[in-house]
This record gives C-alpha cells, sequence and structure tokens, in this order.
C-alpha cells in the first residue's frame, strides 16, 4: 500500500466514524434495546433440529421417588412443615389418589413408590390410603424417626421400629438429607449428627434384615456447597432459596457427606442402599468410583435430568455400564392437588431424554440450561423403567 492511498483509508474510515450514516439516524428514533435482568434472560433456540414428544414412558414404569404425603412434624427447617405436635406425626396430603393414578396410568407409570410415608400413626394411615386400596400401583417407603433421636434406646426404638414398618407393609426405608445436613444432637439444636453415626447401625441392619431397600439422600449439587456470587451456576436459585446454600456454618462438604454415606454402605453390605439423585450427579466419574466399589449400592436419577441431560455421552457411558443399577424416579411432588399440574410436562421430558437423541431441549420445570436425549435401546430402557426396581423391590419370582 502506497502512502497515498493510505491517506486516503484513513479519511474512508473518518468520515465512516464521524458522520451518522442513514443506520445510525434510524437507531435514534427506534426505542433502544431494554436492559434485562438476568432473571428474565429467556432466549429462543433458533435450532431447527427433531423435537419429539414422548407423552408416554415406552415401557410400563416403575417411579422409584415419588411424594404423594409428607409428615407434619419433620425436623427440616427448610421446609414449612410445623415443629411435630403433643399428638405425634401426622400424615400430611390432600391429592386424591384415583387423581395420581389417572395422570399415572396416561405416562405408563404403572408403580409409585411413595417415599415419604413417614413414622408412627403417620405410616399407617399413608399404608391404610395409598398403598393397601391400590395393589402394586403404590408402595409407600417409611422414614426415620428423627425426633426421637436424642432420647435413650434410640437405636433399638428406631430398628425395631423398621420390623414393625414392615410388618404393616413399608417396602423400604428413605432417609432425607435432614441426615447429614439439618439433623442435630438435640434434634434442632447442638452439633450435626453425621450419616455413618453408629447410633443407626442397627437400624441400617434391620432394612437389610426386613428386604427393605434405603433410598438416601445426602448432599445436594455441588453449587449449594459453594459461596453464592457471579461464578456460581445456580446463583439463579440461590438468591430466590438462599436456605438451600449449605456454604460455611459448621456444613460438611459435599464430597465428606458421600464419603460419609459411602461408610455405611461399606458396613452394612446386606442391605441395599439406593443414592438418590445420582449420588454425585456432577461427577459421573467419583460415582462411578462408588458403584464400582459397593454391589450393594443402586442410583436414581430423581430432579437430576437437568444435570444428566447436560453431559449426555458422558451420561449414556454411565447408563450403559451400570446398566442394572440405575433406577427411574423423578422426584414428582404430588401430595396436593396444585401440586399435580405440571407432571404430566415432568413425566414427559424425562421420557424425551431417555429414549430421544433430540438436541438442546428445555428440560420442565428445570430450565437452568437446556439439555440432550440419550436415546437409550430397549434392552436398557426395559432395565431402568421397571426391572431394576422390580429385583430390589423384590417384586419378581
Ligand atoms: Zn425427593
Amino acid at each position: 500500500m502506497t502512502k497515498l492511498s493510505r491517506r486516503s483509508w484513513i479519511t474512508v474510515l473518518c468520515s465512516a466514524l464521524f458522520t451518522p450514516t442513514k443506520a445510525q439516524n434510524r437507531e435514534q428514533q427506534e426505542p433502544t434495546i431494554p436492559l434485562l435482568e438476568l432473571k428474565d434472560f429467556h432466549p429462543t433456540s433458533m435450532l431447527h433440529v427433531p423435537s419429539t414428544r414422548v407423552e408416554r414412558a415406552r415401557f410400563p414404569a416403575i417411579d422409584f421417588h415419588t411424594h404423594l404425603t409428607t409428615v407434619m412434624g419433620r425436623p427440616m427447617p427448610s421446609s414449612a412443615v410445623p415443629v411435630e405436635g403433643t399428638d405425634g406425626p401426622r400424615a400430611s396430603f390432600s391429592s386424591k389418589p384415583e387423581d395420581v393414578l389417572a395422570l399415572l396410568d396416561r405416562k405408563n407409570v404403572r408403580c409409585a413408590v411413595n417415599l415419604t410415608g413417614g413414622y408412627g400413626p403417620a405410616l399407617d394411615e399413608v399404608i391404610r390410603s395409598w398403598q393397601t386400596p391400590f395393589p402394586g400401583r403404590v408402595m409407600v417407603f417409611t422414614e426415620p424417626w428423627w425426633t426421637r433421636v436424642a432420647e435413650r434406646g434410640y437405636a433399638q426404638f428406631q430398628a425395631d421400629e423398621i420390623g414393625r414398618a414392615s410388618s404393616i407393609g413399608a417396602r423400604g426405608l428413605k432417609v432425607m438429607k435432614t441426615l447429614g445436613l439439618y439433623l442435630r444432637e438435640n434434634v434442632y439444636t447442638g452439633p450435626l449428627i453425621k450419616v455413618s453415626d453408629p447410633r443407626f447401625d442397627l437400624m441400617w441392619e434391620a432394612a437389610g434384615v426386613h428386604r427393605m431397600p434405603v433410598a438416601i439422600h445426602v448432599s445436594d449439587p455441588e453449587a449449594n456447597f459453594q459461596r453464592i456470587d457471579r461464578f456460581n451456576e445456580r446463583y439463579l436459585d440461590m438468591i430466590v432459596r438462599p436456605e438451600w446454600s449449605f456454604y460455611g456454618k459448621d456444613f460438611p462438604t459435599d464430597r465428606e457427606l458421600q464419603e460419609d454415606r459411602n461408610r455405611i454402605v461399606a458396613r452394612h453390605p446386606g442391605t441395599n442402599f439406593v443414592a438418590l439423585h445420582m449420588g454425585n450427579v456432577e461427577n459421573l466419574g467419583y460415582t462411578t468410583e462408588c458403584l464400582d466399589k459397593y454391589p450393594n449400592l443402586y442410583v436414581e436419577f430423581g430432579a437430576r435430568v437437568d444435570e444428566l441431560g447436560r453431559q449426555p455421552r458422558t451420561a449414556r457411558r454411565f447408563f450403559d455400564k451400570f446398566q442394572d443399577r440405575v433406577l427411574f424416579g423423578t422426584d414428582a411432588i404430588m401430595d396436593t392437588a396444585d401440586a399435580l399440574a405440571g407432571k404430566e410436562a415432568l413425566y414427559e421430558t424425562y421420557f424425551r431424554f431417555l429414549e430421544t437423541e433430540d438436541d438442546y431441549f428445555e428440560p420442565k420445570p428445570n430450565a437452568r440450561w437446556r439439555i440432550y436425549g440419550i436415546g437409550l435401546s430397549d434392552a436398557i430402557l426395559r432395565k431402568v423403567y421397571h426391572e431394576n426396581a422390580e429385583r430390589l423391590l423384590h417384586l419378581r419370582a
């Protein structure tokens, strides 16, 4: 380029920069682009890719993780559940079993495991209302009687309660993240009680003796244990629900909770444990190590379809490797009539994730990011949808 022509270029550039163009004039007349708050950003995908609606599960499903009832008095400060009254724990639910079963029929879910069946008289009530009248359709799990944890003789009392629960028909034991994150030496106060505390050993053993699988939820998404700042991928959840944060204070880390769960799985090889929410779903490598190590450990993926669906290749390899130990579950809360709304879409998200290879679609109800289907084979789908759960729940001869 000669000196002269370079000067001409600078002239052209300058006039482009300082002379208002037609476009600039137009912009001045039109309204400016509004600034959005982060929470309001919800872009529409411009991808033209297959979008498959899967209304019914391809094979009759057992939803291993539902909540059809809850218990008044559960010690979990983050929930609205009031403290147990003097008349002991009571069951709480307002949805009608017929409405729930009609929904399950439409989705080809032949059985729902109601994990939160409670304990004491509440459990009797739940079994009477939900399990007995609908054989094979609803299976009820019991829960530990945490409010008695500080009482003398609790260990044996709790083990006996497992036997009693089994005798009235409970099919398994559910342990919420109450253990490890909320339950303290004086129930609500004092130091946190560890998941591996030896006072529960008799309970874990009793579950094995009565052939009741233990569905256990420890920990939460990894981000819930991190500082809530601009680097936290669940920032938008945490500003709405700050009580979901387990950062700081006296909380154990996510990994400490998982390791503590592993200790009880190791100590009780005659008891089958199901790590709910996939154990550590962001780290399927770690979950793989756990499953490789403990043959009595299974996993379930309720409320984690968004996490699995953003790592479709890793997830598919995981389902392939552990096809005999992954259980279908949704964590669908259906204990009130209002809660039933939206559950059709929730089930369809799970089916679409498992059965199709659709790209980049929005999961319902967790829409923090988009997900991809993993297109499992029929053989694996059968296992995940029902065969694995049938084996764990002793439904097959
Ligand atoms: Zn749940």
